[in-house]
């Protein structure tokens, strides 16, 4: 039976019009008269202000919903690319969660719970941050972005699962803002919605819809932060102007637009609306800690000069987990002379920094066997994978290490044994998942200085790209 999952997000970050309170309060209560669970994504200067006004109502009105993060002050400058454009992996992490753990504490202050996914302001998408959400114990991560992308499906990245840009038959994304009660507009968006829907069913039995709106384009005629910040204008606290107000019947009627598009996805028999933490159950990451044995490991080896993530008895693999499968394999065999039976599974982050092999030669069996040895203990200790590897005073990249101890694994799997390992030159295919013109795309994001680029950004993106691989859903 087909299954169309539906999720209605929320990007809650207007800390300056105080109309758009009422506008977040109005769409909560929407949901919950639909029975319907949300996904409102706060601001962290956002909750504080609507404690600030004593907006409990609001606040309770959010209580029926889940509660995700769009961090601590949006477009307030430096945003999150601005401070992590040049900044490593680790660092941008650390800068992260010193900046918008603060956010995060709020909502675990306020609604007793870690927020459920996490969105960027904009075009501020940085891989840094997803480190930072394994550390805060954020699982999803629920957007839109030009930077990534894998074939417009859900997948995994740095362990985080992501649901941003879903097109063809695993679904698509629609978004309900300032049109909203503009005559005709929601017509042409129950279109859009029947559309995707039609499309999933044609397809291969599941897909995502997902919807998303910011509460206060329901009562603004443009952006909150475009007023204040645009072009890397930093407006002092004291002197934020509100934005421009929509006609009251202009407003009203984009309640009722959207109360019948709620009701519209309800009607459709195959819908299943669902919150992101939801989506993350639905979407287990069942190869995590699951034992590999040794002709699955094989599977995964052979041929493995063009290194990707791999499908294997219905497991998606990583190109970082097959790292680990066949290091860990070959440092077995360095201690007891057979390749192990079975391996658990291990999940580490890519390499921090790019590195071009220096040269490829012919190394003894027991020197390259040691080499795996240490780098199993590397990624125990540092759960990544390492910059680059050493063999007899020569650095190798890890792609060229991979693909080297993928074809010796092969050799030990049939029962060969070489005294020499030959060093050879592997392909990452991974990378092209993060695309240049997505992320220069990003960089138009009218809150960025003019002219914003980013490129470590793009680097570091695609080092982590050994992590990317699909979700699929487990039923
Ligand atoms: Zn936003």
């Amino acid at each position: 039976m087909s299954k169309i999952f539906v999720v209605f997000w929320f990007d809650c970050e207007d800390f300056i019009t105080p109309e758009s309170d009422d506008a977040l309060k109005r769409l909560a209560e929407i949901l919950s008269a639909n029975n319907v669970r949300g996904v409102f994504k706060l601001v962290g200067e956002k909750l504080r202000t609507l404690e600030r006004r004593r907006r409990w109502d609001v606040i309770e009105a959010l209580k029926h919903h889940e509660i995700g993060y769009h961090t601590n002050y949006h477009s307030v400058h430096p945003t999150v690319a601005e401070y992590l454009k040049d900044m490593g992996f680790e660092e941008g992490a650390l800068e992260f969660l010193k900046s918008e753990r603060e956010g995060v504490e709020d909502i675990k202050r306020v609604f007793n719970a870690i927020p459920s996914c996490y969105g960027q302001p904009g075009g501020a998408w940085a891989p840094q941050v997803y480190l930072a959400l394994k550390l805060l114990e954020i699982p999803t991560y629920l957007d839109l972005t030009d930077f990534i992308d894998l074939y417009g499906r859900p997948f995994w990245y740095c362990g985080i699962l992501n649901i941003l840009n879903l097109t063809g038959f695993r679904g698509g994304v629609i978004g309900l803002n300032f049109e909203l009660g503009i005559s005709g507009f929601i017509d042409k968006a129950i279109g859009e919605f029947n559309e995707i829907y039609q499309r999933i069913l044609d397809g291969d039995k599941w897909g995502i819809i997902s919807v998303f709106n910011h509460p206060c384009t329901l009562v603004t005629k443009e952006f909150w932060d475009a007023v204040n910040f645009s072009g890397g204008l930093n407006t002092p606290m004291n002197w934020l102007k509100p934005a421009e107000l929509k006609p009251r019947d202009w407003i009203d009627a984009g309640y009722v637009d959207f109360d019948k598009f709620v009701k519209h996805v309800k009607s459709k028999p195959f819908v299943e609306v669902v919150t992101a933490s939801e989506l993350h159950h639905l979407f287990r990451d069942y190869a995590l800690n699951r034992f590999f044995n040794k002709n699955e490991i094989a599977c995964l080896a052979s041929d493995l000069i063009s290194i990707s993530f791999r499908e294997i008895n219905n497991a998606y693999v990583s190109a970082s987990e097959i790292f680990w499968l066949i290091t860990a394999s070959l440092a077995e065999y360095k201690t007891n002379g057979i390749l192990p039976s079975k391996v658990k599974n291990n999940y580490p982050l890519g390499p921090y920094r790019l590195f071009k092999s220096d040269s490829l030669d012919m190394v003894k069996l027991e020197e390259f066997l040691k080499v795996s040895y240490d780098v199993k203990l590397f990624i125990e200790s540092n759960n990544r994978i390492p910059d680059s590897i050493e063999i007899n005073s020569v650095k190798v990249s890890p792609v060229d290490f991979l693909a080297s101890e993928a074809e010796l694994y092969m050799e030990l799997y049939r029962g060969e044994k070489p005294e020499e390992v030959r060093l050879i030159e592997g392909r990452f295919e991974p990378d092209s998942y993060v695309s240049i013109e997505g992320a220069k795309s990003c960089w138009r994001w009218i809150i960025f200085p003019k002219d914003f680029e980013a490129w470590n950004l793009v680097e570091l993106a695609k080092l982590q790209t050994w992590t990317i691989k699909p979700a699929t859903l487990n039923i």
